[in-house]
């Protein structure tokens, strides 16, 4: 039989990747990295500080002066190499971010093809960039520009170890940008993993770098006078707060946050695509993802289709179908929240305590089967906050207005879903739901290159995307050249 999950033979000693080479944190402050699926240590992370911040901004901005005169072209060269040897490691990489973060290998291994798309994306840029160039009064021309910002940093979550990071570093690359990684002090291992990859297929020393820790070294980031912009994702809080402290010190800034998404199920929804679209988003990656659809409004009778989910929900099978939970911390919050739901008179229809370890070898991870919570109401915690673990929530409507209006006082706008056979209902709920991604009969909306990632309300601070063209809007500048060679006898006002 194979291997669920193939945990380090010995602990991984994680490193700062500063100017090219790997080095340990200056005050040499180090944390443990425990895996979810044993509860064991599985390696150790720097935690960095300002000073550590500031070498490998000293080492990228070194490199920066040549990577932005290099035309993209060359840059894109290396970035085919990136790709290729992204895939050869596939297997480890996928084993890696599955160990760490606790989801399944093919749960992980989706994440780094998503990744790989972005750079095949960012790959095509060489041929795609939408430069103009127009005679705008006699003799007189103007052209833009798409120009790096320089160095530029992004700050990544524990539950897409692979993923998150490239929605940003391969586009910021190929834009000529010099890219630090700061990625979830829960998930480093991957982080250097794809480091090690980077130098590899060839960027030069300093282009990209890693700085890992918690909060020090992403305030350092934030401070520091010679990083142009940050990308960030991970929880709402945080977002608000880094993009808040990035733009007070006139840094450009991406918050992405948390998520608390609805879906609305119609009577006349088809009950093979709608069962499946439904237990996939509240139990992919164990509902540990900002697009997981975890609050179900049910509008009129759905019965037959809620008793056919709860069906389906219980012949998942744990490190297979579903992962473990991140830490210990949230595994007892989880369970906790199910307790709260059911004293504010939620009724559980699945209850997911008492899951048992996929294998002998796992006994000391945090495992938790999914559960399902019906006759929620709006005010219950269940139904408005992020609970980020495999519970659906289920609040019954009559009519579809009343849903839509549900969603209008969440303070979330991520991703947002319909399940109906009808297009008329489906184009309305798309005209009308105020969330930046939205579903119809798909439970988790992801939009696909060359599409941008990005929510709205309280789940995006900024006013750009992450992925696709936005991502090439967040990490590029465009510079206006207004140009004039020849005088021209019959002048304008421009020449
Ligand atoms: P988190 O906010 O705890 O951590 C994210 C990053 O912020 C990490 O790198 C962490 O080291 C850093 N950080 C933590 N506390 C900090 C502090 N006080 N000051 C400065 N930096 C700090 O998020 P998480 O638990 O790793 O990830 C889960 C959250 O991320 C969920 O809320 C989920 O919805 C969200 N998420 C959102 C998206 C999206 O695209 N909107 C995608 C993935 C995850």
């Amino acid at each position: 039989m194979t291997k669920l999950v193939n945990l380090p033979e010995s602990p991984i000693e994680c490193n700062n990747l500063i100017a090219g080479e790997w080095v340990g944190p200056v005050k040499g402050e180090r944390v443990g990295v425990v895996s979810p699926w044993s509860g064991k240590d599985i390696g150790s992370v720097p935690m960095s500080d300002a000073e550590d911040v500031d070498r490998a901004v000293q080492g990228a901005k070194a490199a920066f002066e040549d990577w932005r005169r290099t035309p993209i072209r060359e840059r894109t060269q290396v970035l085919f190499k990136f790709r290729q040897l992204v895939l050869d490691n596939i297997e480890e990489l996928s084993h890696l971010a599955a160990a760490e973060c606790g989801k399944t290998v093919a749960e992980a291994r989706a994440g780094v093809l998503k990744g790989v798309e972005i750079i095949e994306f960012a790959s095509s840029l060489q041929n795609m960039d939408d430069g103009a160039h127009l005679e705008v009064s006699r003799g007189v021309t103007c052209e833009t520009r798409r120009e790096p910002l320089g160095v530029v940093a992004g700050i990544t979550p524990f539950n897409f170890p692979a993923m998150v990071p490239m929605w940003m570093y391969p586009t910021a690359l190929t834009t000529g940008n010099a890219f630090i990684l700061k990625p979830s002090e829960k998930v480093p291992l991957t982080a250097d993993l794809s480091g090690k990859l980077i130098l590899e297929a060839g960027f030069p020393k300093g282009i990209f770098s890693i700085v890992h820790g918690g909060r020090e070294s992403v305030e350092a980031l934030c401070d520091h006078p010679d990083i142009q912009a940050v990308g960030f994702v991970g929880s709402t809080p945080i977002a608000k707060a880094v993009y808040s402290r990035a733009t007070a010190n006139g840094k450009r800034a991406l918050g992405l946050g948390g998520a608390k998404n609805h879906f609305i199920v119609l009577p006349d929804a088809d009950p093979d695509v709608t069962v499946d679209g439904v237990v996939r988003s509240f139990t992919g990656c164990a509902g540990q993802r900002c697009m997981a659809a975890s609050l179900m409004i049910a509008v009129g009778d759905v019965d037959h289709l809620i008793e056919k989910i709860v069906e389906h929900t219980k012949t998942l099978k744990l490190g297979v179908d579903m992962g473990a939970i991140i830490e210990s911390s949230a595994h007892e919050r989880l369970r906790n929240d199910l307790d709260q739901a059911t004293k504010e008179g939620a009724k559980l229809l699945l209850d997911g305590r008492g899951a048992k370890a996929p294998d002998a070898e796992f006994e000391g991870g945090y495992w938790l089967n999914p559960s399902i919570l019906d006759q929620a109401t709006f005010d219950m915690e269940c139904a408005n906050r992020e609970l980020f673990g495999p519970i659906l929530s289920i609040v019954h409507v009559k009519t579809l207005d009343e849903a839509l209006a549900l969603q209008s006082k969440s303070p979330y706008g991520n991703a947002y879903s319909v399940f109906t056979t009808r297009g008329a209902t489906a184009r309305y709920v798309a005209e009308n739901a105020e969330a930046g991604m939205v579903g119809i009969n798909i439970g988790v909306p992801v939009p696909r290159e060359p599409f941008s990632f990005g929510g709205a309300k309280a789940s995006k601070f900024g006013s750009h995307d992450m992925t696709g063209w936005g991502g090439v809007d967040l990490w590029t500048k465009l510079k206006k050249v207004t140009t004039k060679w020849a005088l021209q006898p019959d002048a304008t006002w421009m020449s």
